[in-house]
């Protein structure tokens, strides 16, 4: 769907209540944790859902709003629990103009990233497929994501151990970041999804861009081929959701484990279509 298509009829003041960089300062990337507290208006959101931001203009052509989505990275609730929260996950982006080099900060990122605790920010939504809670706890869940893709994951994880308890089937999260700072809830300043890792039922998996100076993309496929077995076995079993999120470059390399797993493009795409036709695949994707 193009952002343009989006229904901006309503939108909800709310308002920054804190906003925390998760990526060590001095490292380039710079990814916030931001939590929006909620008008009075009913505003419910469901994990894999996403909200607009409008970030105020003046922009340019003389459009009032830049639209941008971000994935909600609390479970409904909100991360209290008290459910007049909503949290994201922003990284700060840039766009590089190929021919003069120069580096022109993103206007909804930059907007996010640089607002104090009290601003009010705009938002639109909630949006976009939900990430379906399977109805029993023995279901199997496999999440793989890079990058920001890790926010609705949070929000999955967080929402099953908070509201289920134990979970009695796997839970495993392959999750590619450029390097360990990047490693988002799961790095030194963060460790929200470490909470759980003394379920007996999760397992999250990291893989690290072999060459992160050079841009080279976090090794995801090597990681799930490492672990393909195990994979394999989930898939061919009836009870296993398949989730996939974040920068369309994280989905290109799980199609190539997943392709190379079931042996080949055909066999994957055969697999992929029951999964989607079961209501078991999912994905939430960008460029
Ligand atoms: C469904 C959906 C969910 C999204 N969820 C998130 C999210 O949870 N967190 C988040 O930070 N962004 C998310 N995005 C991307 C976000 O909507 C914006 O595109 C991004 O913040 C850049 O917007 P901007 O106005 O700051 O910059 P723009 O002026 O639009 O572009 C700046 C540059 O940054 C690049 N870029 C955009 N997003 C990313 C990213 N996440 N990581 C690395 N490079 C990027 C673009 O390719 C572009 O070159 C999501 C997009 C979609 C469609």
């Amino acid at each position: 769907m193009r952002l343009n298509e989006y229904d901006l009829n309503h939108s909800y003041t709310t308002t920054l209540v804190s906003s925390e960089r998760i990526t060590p300062l001095g490292w380039e990337a710079e990814v916030r944790h931001l939590v929006l507290r909620l008008p009075d208006t009913p505003f419910d959101y469901v994990e894999g859902q996403s909200i607009g931001v409008l970030a105020p203009g003046p922009h340019e052509f003389g459009n009032a709003h830049h639209l941008r989505l971000y994935s909600i990275a609390s479970p409904r609730g909100g991360d209290d629990g008290r459910g007049d929260t909503i949290s994201i996950c922003v990284r700060r982006c840039f766009s590089i103009d190929d021919i003069s080099g120069e580096r022109y900060p993103g206007r909804a990122s930059n907007f996010l990233c640089d607002a104090n605790p009290g601003d009010p920010i705009q938002i639109t939504g909630p949006y976009g497929v939900q990430f379906e809670v399977p109805q029993n706890d023995d279901a199997n869940l496999l999440m793989v994501g890079a990058g920001t893709g890790i926010a609705p994951f949070r929000a999955f994880v967080k929402h099953i151990y908070q509201r289920h308890g134990a979970w009695q089937g796997k839970v495993r999260l392959f999750f590619g970041a450029k390097s360990g700072m990047e490693l988002l809830y799961m790095n030194d300043f963060r460790k929200d999804l470490a909470l759980y890792y003394d379920q007996s039922s999760f397992r999250a998996f990291e893989a690290i861009s072999p060459r992160p100076h050079y841009d080279a993309p976090p090794a995801l496929d090597r990681v799930l081929l490492e672990n393909s077995a195990e994979i394999w076995e989930m898939l061919q079993d009836s009870k296993t959701f398949v989730y996939v999120a974040g920068l369309t470059a994280a989905e290109t390399k799980f199609e190539a484990a997943m392709e190379e797993m079931a042996g080949g493009k055909e066999p994957w795409l055969d697999l992929k279509s029951k999964l989607n036709a079961d209501g078991r695949y999912a994905e939430l994707l960008y460029d």
